[in-house]
């Protein structure tokens, strides 16, 4: 190493900076909500962050959820390292593409076939382009504050990234393509129903997170993902139902699964899956599924073209075969239970400071909102029986001005928080004792500083 070398986080953010736009490769990682340089991390190991200049941290992000089972796994980097000795890139098919295809299936029984694609927002994409040509339809809806991806048609209304950066939308969008989506609140079943009357035969799909977690997490009134379901197939519309956060995070089956266990909720299958995140283990695999039938439209069988360079690579597909096998329902009870401990320390804490928030939480994933939501107008409720946020313009009231005090008590205390108040808190199958009492240990500093936050 030569003395010119970074040695600090400073150093690297601004080394970063001058090569990279804002020094980061994915906005929200550059603290612009929260301030601050962002910790370079050296290395990640279970629920433990190491960062550049050795300051040691528990993770509550999780890789944005790929890393259900905690960093760096060992089964799984055996599985990455094996594969990548064996092969990296062979160009055309190998076995690990139709493993973990088989993986996804047995555990959705709703989909027949999915095609394997890098990211979700390729996921998302490819689902709205294969509703569209099986339809014959152009316009799309979706719901402000649902996220997912950055494709040009559904970045309007988009949840936190763009919520954090305060933009509508994104320039570079054209009009014409803007225009073929159409932006309806969360939760709210009539407004959909309008827009279907208002746009009468030209809808080809809603698009909808299973229970939304990109503005902070606003789970879905018990009853409206199968109102949507039967609404669109009423219209001749399909529903893709967007699981790349919470497929094989909130469960087994994913989001979906677990609403099929409750009468209150189940009854309801959507058209299109798209699935990311926990499905490469923390490596680009994405994919969407669909019937045998939907998926026949894809290209080579069908005229609906998508393809991929890196599409199913082994090395990425390894990962996520290895994780799958790993996420048994005790792996899920796991992190259900720790995530149930860190909402109660948290909850605890800012009713200790007088605090009022909400909390939203679908089992293992959760996010904070602070504010007194019956002065706000929060139309829901949350576990605790406070009011709570239904939808995007609600989440929006609450009074975010906190959270940049409560983010940087807690990283000064040794917790690593996700960078915004609108995104959800990860756990993994790592989070254990020592990492939970770590979040204790840090939480009453973090709780006063929140309490004596100033708007700005
Ligand atoms: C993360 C996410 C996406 C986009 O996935 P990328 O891999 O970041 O492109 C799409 N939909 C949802 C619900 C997501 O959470």
């Amino acid at each position: 190493m030569t003395t010119t070398e970074p040695t600090t986080n400073q150093d690297w953010f601004d080394r970063a900076r001058s090569f990279t736009p804002g020094g980061v490769n994915s906005p929200v990682r550059a603290f612009g909500s929260v301030g601050g340089v962002p910790p370079f991390t050296a290395s990640a190991q279970g629920a433990w962050l190491t960062d550049v200049e050795g300051n040691r941290r528990v993770d509550l992000i999780c890789g944005w959820g790929p890393m259900l089972l905690g960093h760096s796994h060992p089964d799984v980097v055996a599985a990455v390292t094996e594969t990548a000795s064996r092969m990296m890139c062979p160009g055309g098919p190998a076995t690990g593409e139709v493993e973990l295809a088989e993986e996804i299936i047995h555990r959705i029984p709703a989909i027949d076939e999915v095609r394997l694609v890098s990211t979700g927002t390729e996921a998302t994409m490819t689902a709205i382009r294969l509703a569209r040509g099986a339809t014959g339809r152009d316009l799309v809806i979706k719901f402000a504050g649902c996220y997912h991806g950055h494709s040009d048609g559904l970045l309007a209304a988009a949840g936190s990234g763009l919520a954090t950066l305060a933009l509508p939308g994104s320039a570079g969008v054209p009009e014409a393509i803007a225009s073929q989506t159409i932006v309806v609140p969360y939760n709210d079943i009539e407004a959909v129903r309008a827009a279907f009357v208002e746009h009468e035969g030209r809808v080809a799909a809603v698009i909808t997170e299973a229970s939304p977690a990109n503005m902070g997490v606003v789970p879905p009134l018990p009853g409206f993902n199968r109102s949507l379901a039967e609404l669109c197939h009423e219209q001749g519309a399909l529903l893709i139902c967007d699981e790349v956060l919470t497929g094989f995070r909130t469960g087994p089956a994913g989001w979906w699964g677990r609403e099929q266990q409750d009468s209150e909720t189940s009854g309801w299958t959507p058209d299109i899956f798209t699935f990311g995140k926990v499905i490469g283990g923390g490596m680009p695999v994405a994919a969407l599924g669909a019937s045998h039938e939907l998926m026949a439209h894809l290209a080579p069988t069908g005229p609906v073209y998508q393809a991929g360079t890196l599409s199913g690579n082994p090395v990425a597909v390894a990962a996520g075969i290895a994780t799958l096998r790993l996420a048994d329902p005790a792996v899920y009870e796991k992190i259900d239970l720790a995530a149930g401990r860190v909402i109660d320390l948290v909850h605890t804490e800012l009713n200790r400071v007088g605090l009022p928030h909400a909390v939203g939480r679908v089992r293992n994933l959760f996010s904070f909102k602070f504010g007194d939501g019956a002065a706000l107008g929060w139309s829901g409720t949350d576990e605790f029986g406070n009011p709570a946020p239904l939808n995007e313009d609600e989440v929006k009231r609450q009074e975010s001005w906190r959270y940049p005090a409560f983010f940087h008590a807690m990283l000064d205390g040794g917790v690593s928080l996700p960078p915004s108040i609108f995104e959800a808190w990860f756990l993994s199958a790592a989070h254990d004792d020592e990492a939970i009492d770590a979040i204790a240990a840090a939480l009453p500093k973090a709780a006063e500083a929140a309490a004596a936050a100033t708007a700005v």
